[in-house]
């Protein structure tokens, strides 16, 4: 690490853009974050590009204010964003959960926030931000010699793809799409289980397991067949119920663990496919269960762990890790990819 006085030269900043707020870090040249908590703002990502960016403008000049930073200093921003997106951080024409206001299809995020702020902006997509900030945490001095793949479960499964310190973008940005890939069925549905649907179109993928809409209309549905006294069967919505299903989990509820046992095993079967494809030095898992109580999150990685079938020579190295501060990972992951660009001073 360089001395405080040249470690301060210039700095990237990080804009981690969500559905309701944008959380934003800002990364000196000797890879140090300033803040050390979340700084955040409302993204009013609804109101529409044109009043999105201006919220992303503030977001920066009100981080750089709460950590004391001169804002000539700053030499690149990284902007992370839920997709779909292309690799150039075009928003998908068909819009996207996050992106409904019509004038979002097609937009170009990345060129309008460079164009506004007048500085480089690198593009990550959300899934892609965390894979690379759990990276640099897990591996530290080494990441530049290491890999790793990541997944994200939240309303779909995001993932990304690190090897040797960089993300793997894919030549239209679509690398490591890996909700989206069929996982083997043998074995894991029940015998009068149907094969679970995924919005994008195909059934038994990783996320039609892995993914809140997952449990919301395919893993909840199903297992309440077979629990039909259990409270959820009472709830006013299958979305609402799916939303409590980690809670009773965490409470050691039976049916609560038969579904996330059956998503474990998916996401298993997924790591086993990776394991043979890019076999990784390490298998990160993200999103809301990483705040889960302990035990059951825990309990939840072992199980991944157990359903994933390594290589005994493959097991001797892989590890299996949870990817941390998952509030900060978007933005700081996003900073990552901003410094990687600019490199080193
Ligand atoms: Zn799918």
């Amino acid at each position: 690490m360089s001395d405080a006085g040249t470690s301060r030269d210039w700095v990237v900043v990080g804009l981690d853009n969500g559905g309701t707020t944008n959380n934003a870090t800002v990364l000196d040249a000797s890879g140090r974050f300033l803040p050390d908590r979340m700084i955040e703002s409302p993204s009013l990502v609804k109101e529409g590009p044109a009043v999105a960016i201006e919220a992303m403008v503030e977001a920066l000049e009100n981080v750089l204010k709460t950590t004391g930073t001169d804002q000539t200093t700053v030499r690149a921003v990284g902007l992370d964003t839920p997709g779909p997106a292309t690799a150039e951080g075009v928003i998908s024409s068909k819009g996207a959960t996050n992106f409904v206001h019509p004038d979002w299809y097609g937009y170009d995020v990345r060129t309008a926030l460079e164009n506004r702020l007048e500085l480089p902006v690198v593009y990550s997509n959300d899934g892609n931000a965390a894979a690379l900030y759990a990276h640099h945490v897990h591996f530290g001095a080494l990441s530049p010699e290491r890999s790793s793949l990541a997944v994200i479960i939240g309303t779909g499964l995001g993932a990304g793809l690190v090897e040797s310190g960089r993300v793997i973008r894919g030549a239209a940005g679509m690398a490591a799409e890996l909700g989206h890939v069929s996982i083997p069925l043998d074995g894991l549905l029940e015998a009068d289980q149907p094969v679970p649907r995924c919005n994008c179109g195909l059934s038994g993928d990783a996320e039609s397991f892995a993914s809140l809409t997952g449990i919301e209309k395919n893993l909840l549905p199903y297992w309440l067949t077979r629990y039909p006294d259990h409270e959820l069967a009472r709830a006013e919505s299958l979305a609402k119920a799916a939303r409590l299903v980690r809670g009773y989990g965490e409470r050691g509820d039976p049916m609560a663990r038969r579904i996330f046992e059956q998503q474990a095993a998916a996401i298993g079967r997924l790591f086993t496919i990776a394991s043979n494809f890019t076999d990784p030095h390490a298998y990160f898992l993200g999103g809301g269960v990483v705040e889960a109580q302990p035990q059951f999150r825990d309990w939840y990685l072992a199980s991944v762990q157990r359903y994933t079938a390594l290589r005994e020579e493959q097991a001797r190295v892989a590890r299996f890790a949870l990817v941390p501060d998952r509030d900060m990972a978007g933005a700081r992951g996003a900073a990552l990819a901003a410094l990687d660009m600019v490199g080193p001073p």
